[in-house]
């Protein structure tokens, strides 16, 4: 064990895990890859989700912030503060709310928590639809809306929460439908559900599940739940926290896969918006971002530091159109890991949207989730320079690749050879 790793765990909470048997000290990043203590470099395909959604060491990103910090670091919600404003201009208006109004946190969680806070206040009810094997983070009310146990530290709940079906299409009780007949399903299961209760606040959903697995329900499938919501004054919040920004590839949003009946009422974000810096937030109608009479949550969303890494960084995104490269090397990754997972017998199912595609294991000729074999192909990953991360709900069977949104072509080749080989050396 090494030293760092061994003041780690004597000063640090049992639970806060970390990857691989010996743990990795990242030192420094430069485009889509890291190098460790020991000078071993890596190509990131997790980086996206562990926040770098652009690139490591982006000049722009860098510049904005030194910048800034030169000029003044503080946080206040008390002072106008203009990169806030600005930044809250970009993202209202980029987010397909009508009259939308931004609160910036320092999470995604908190921006759960936000969310969560806003949609009882508003409809003066603790009772929150949730998906089964979801995951929104680990305060205390997102930790009360996640589904996937894994993840969920805790039963004692502030929030009386109901989950629904709908979240994963390849296993449960609705596995082996096709699309018309899985979401007609979950709608009804979403019925009967809502005969049963009071009134519910709103439903909290990741269009894609991230910690669950990269699972992803049929288009429209938050369009038919909509129709159902509205006739019960149900707010739909979507958690773009990992498919915000580009990722999917086909959209800027997630939710934009379910438009049929309008935006959602809310939709939280955070991760790759500060490309590494701390920033999450939450976009709400105006009605019901205002419906709260304290002044609430934190000093520290918003600070200027980081609305100047999330002003450059959507700036460079967008300007470089790194929702296209998402969907088309996205595109390209999923095909060859598809290829390359057809071969391999351990390989159940390889799925994904743009730049974040799941590969989940099992026991060869068996459909039992194989979360040691998971822990070894990253292990194996790793020895071979590449990065990747794991997730899923029936346990941590599933590996999980979202690389930055600036992932090349040769980049997508040389990591789908090193996921090969760790997928072929287990
Ligand atoms: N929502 C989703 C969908 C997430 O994936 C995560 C983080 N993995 C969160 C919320 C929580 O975000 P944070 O870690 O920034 O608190």
């Amino acid at each position: 064990m090494t030293d760092l790793h061994a003041r780690h765990k004597a000063v640090l909470p049992e639970w806060l895990a970390l990857y691989y048997g010996r743990p990795l000290e990242i030192t420094h990043g430069e485009g889509r890859h890291v190098w460790d203590a020991d000078g071993n470099r890596y190509l990131d395909f997790f980086g996206g989700i562990l926040t770098t959604m652009t690139a490591h060491a982006l000049p722009e990103v860098t510049k904005a912030v030194a910048e800034q910090a030169g000029r003044i670091i503080h946080s206040s919600t008390l002072y106008l503060n203009r990169p806030m404003v600005e930044l809250a201009e970009r993202i209202a208006a980029l987010s397909g709310i009508p009259d939308a109004r931004v609160f910036f946190t320092t999470s995604g969680t908190e921006a759960n928590d936000t969310a969560l806070l806003l949609a009882t206040a508003y409809r003066r009810s603790n009772q929150i639809l949730a998906m089964r094997n979801s995951y929104h983070g680990r305060s205390f009310s997102a930790v009360s809306v996640t589904g996937n146990q894994a993840w969920s530290p805790t039963s004692l709940s502030p929030l009386q929460t109901l989950y629904v079906h709908g979240g994963v299409r390849t296993r449960g009780p609705y596995a082996g439908l096709d699309d018309a007949r899985f979401t007609a399903a979950c709608v009804a299961d979403l019925e009967d559900l809502l005969g049963h209760t009071r009134d519910a606040a709103a439903l909290i959903a990741e269009p894609v599940q991230g910690v669950g697995g990269f699972t992803s329900p049929p288009d429209g499938l938050y369009a038919a739940f909509r129709e159902v919501l509205d006739r019960h004054g149900i707010l739909w919040i979507s958690d773009e926290v990992q498919t915000g920004w580009g990722r999917t590839g086909e959209h800027f949003w997630g939710w934009q896969a379910h438009a049929e009946n309008g935006p959602p009422d809310m939709l939280t974000f955070a991760k790759g918006i500060g490309n590494g810096m701390s920033i999450g937030g939450v976009v709400a109608r105006a009605e019901i971002m205002n419906c709260l009479d304290a002044n609430s949550i934190s000093t520290f969303g918003g600070s200027p530091v980081t609305m100047a890494a999330g002003l450059a960084n959507l700036g460079y995104l967008l300007e470089h159109d790194l929702q296209g490269n998402a969907r088309r090397v996205g595109g390209l990754l999923l095909e060859r890991l598809r290829a390359i997972g057809a071969a391999v017998p351990a390989v159940r199912e390889v799925r994904g949207r743009g730049l974040m595609i799941g590969v989940e294991l099992v026991k060869p000729g068996t459909d039992e989730a194989d979360p040691k074999a998971a822990g070894k192909v990253l292990e194996a990953a790793r020895e071979g320079g590449l990065l990747i991360g794991k997730g899923g709900g029936h346990s941590t069977s599933v590996l999980r690749i979202a690389p930055p949104l600036s992932l090349t072509v040769a980049e997508a080749e040389e990591g789908a050879s090193l996921l090969e080989h760790a997928l072929r050396s287990i």
